[in-house]
């Protein structure tokens, strides 16, 4: 090694979670280093989040049309997609989203390297031809999508979200292959720009439902726009020109594949077994969740890279609670927040709380609410989707939901925090509801719900004043 360094902390990973970390350390010391592989810009800003929802955003404006004519705006028969232009966009914003990223990293200087690092031993690392001596370590190297080896198919007709906003033009059909929650935004997204879209999974649930009406309503509703083959393991042949995908009994010819089977850790070139620690099948490391130290070492790990929560608001705060714990004597044990996750269909998909299946042996009462006929959602043509609303029967506390609803992803927050708050149904019911909103289906959720529960409660929602009966009737 040409030249070695010692910090109090050496933080892999420029992504979200190395960038939270840094941030943390920085309010104890300046003794710290910033290494990082790859592309800068971070997965969330550069491949994930953030073009993504640019995409869906126009592909809804665009779909939009349908509704037109019946709102008396005519002429939407002429609108048409220009691919280029819009991939264009796409990446335009994200190049503003980028900017933001790097504007934060360059006051770095000399702490931020460019390279890849590696393990030696628990606190020294070789990287770019330096060798860094930290006391703490903290590894945020994100994670890369899954492509099966055992695919025969040309690599340039397999996309990748790393690729696909890099296309500057889009072929006429595409299978997407991996239904979680990127499978269907991009999915539906492109289908619904025009694509010849279908969609395959081997497990039957879409988007990381496990509530069988909301998995079985919002297939129906995908299904209206692409078709879905799943419940067998898909199979990729080369076929010259074209590609077959084929799923149970069902053959499909594509011109390319999105696929979105999932992401893994990023470790696989770290040297993690220079840690001296048993690594699992993914080659993580053992690691305490509340405090992210890996195994007794003077190491953490956050964000994708331990692939626990792999969402961003996720990922931050486990870039701060690594980067806090190591500049400590000790690690500090955290709580987490309660579970949120949104997909960015239409209607959006939520996950907030205790999953349907990680409830449905326990005692819990089910309200439910479908949105066909509600008043705002008929307002805005957006005229489909089904809230299912978990809480314990014996204390009415809300446990969780699932959902796929107009406007989701505000209903899932509403959720989310009454949840973590710890409300009941009836705390809830006391909430004022604006008319006419999206939220008034959580209220016809919330009510059928409250009849189900043990306690029992008169029909008024509003609580009465703690003076109780007051004046006189004469
Ligand atoms: C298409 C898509 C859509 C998404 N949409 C959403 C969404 O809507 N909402 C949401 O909450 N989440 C979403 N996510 C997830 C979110 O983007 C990730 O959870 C988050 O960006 C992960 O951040 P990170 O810091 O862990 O990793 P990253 O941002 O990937 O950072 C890791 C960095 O480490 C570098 N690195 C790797 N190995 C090494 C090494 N050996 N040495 C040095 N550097 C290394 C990498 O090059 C990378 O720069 C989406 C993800 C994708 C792919």
């Amino acid at each position: 090694m040409s030249t070695e360094r010692n910090v109090d902390v050496a933080i892999i990973g420029a992504g979200t979670a190395g960038l939270s970390a840094i941030s943390e350390v920085r309010k104890v010391t300046e003794h710290v280093v910033l290494i990082n592989g790859g592309p800068t810009g971070t997965t969330c800003a550069r491949v994930g989040c953030m073009p993504s929802k640019v995409l869906i955003q126009v592909a809804s404006d665009f779909y939009r049309r349908h509704v037109l004519t019946s709102e008396g705006i005519l002429g939407s028969e002429g609108l048409h997609i220009d691919w280029t232009k819009v991939l264009a966009h796409v990446r335009s914003l994200r190049d503003h989203f980028v900017r933001g990223v790097l504007k934060t990293m360059e006051e770095l200087g000399d702490r931020y390297i460019q390279g890849y690092a590696y393990f030696r031993e628990p606190t020294v690392l070789d990287t770019d031809g330096q060798r860094i001596r930290a006391k703490r370590i903290i590894i945020a190297t994100g994670s890369s999508p899954t492509v099966p080896q055992t695919w025969q198919a040309p690599a340039d007709r397999i996309l990748t979200t790393d690729t696909l906003f890099e296309q500057e033009h889009l072929p006429s059909s595409m299978a997407v292959i991996g239904l979680g929650a990127i499978g269907v935004e991009m999915g539906q997204a492109l289908a619904r720009l025009g694509l010849h879209i279908t969609g395959f999974d081997q497990s039957d649930r879409v988007a990381g439902l496990t509530d069988p009406q909301v998995n079985g309503y919002m297939r129906t509703v995908l299904e209206r726009t692409f078709p879905l083959y799943t419940g067998a393991a898909v199979e990729v042949r080369d076929e010259g020109e074209i590609l077959s995908v084929h799923c149970d009994k069902k053959t499909v010819y594509v011109d390319k594949l999105l696929t979105s089977l999932g992401r893994r850790p990023q470790v696989a070139q770290l040297g993690l077994e220079n840690l001296g620690l048993p690594l699992d099948e993914r080659g993580l490391p053992p690691y305490d969740p509340t405090t992210l130290q890996v195994g007794h070492l003077p190491v953490f790990i956050a964000g994708d890279a331990n692939g626990d929560r792999p969402i961003l608001h996720e990922t931050a705060d486990e870039g701060h609670i690594a980067g806090f714990n190591s500049v400590q004597e000790q690690p500090h044990c955290f709580q987490r927040r309660t579970r949120l996750n949104i997909v960015f269909s239409e209607p959006q998909i939520a996950v907030v709380g205790n999953s349907f299946a990680e409830l449905q042996h326990q005692d819990v009462a089910i309200g439910t609410v479908r949105f066909e006929t509600q008043g705002r959602a008929t307002i805005m043509a957006e005229r489909s989707g089904i809230l299912r609303l978990y809480s314990d029967t014996q204390t009415s506390q809300l446990r969780g939901a699932e959902l796929a609803a107009p406007r989701g992803e505000h209903l899932a927050h509403l959720l989310a925090w009454a949840i973590q708050q710890r409300l009941t149904v009836f705390e809830m019911l006391q909430m004022p509801f604006y008319h006419p909103v999206i939220e008034e289906g959580l209220r016809t959720a919330l009510r059928d719900v409250a009849r189900q529960v043990h306690e029992q409660r008169s029909g008024f929602e509003l609580a009465l004043c703690d003076s109780g009966a007051v004046g006189n009737m004469g």
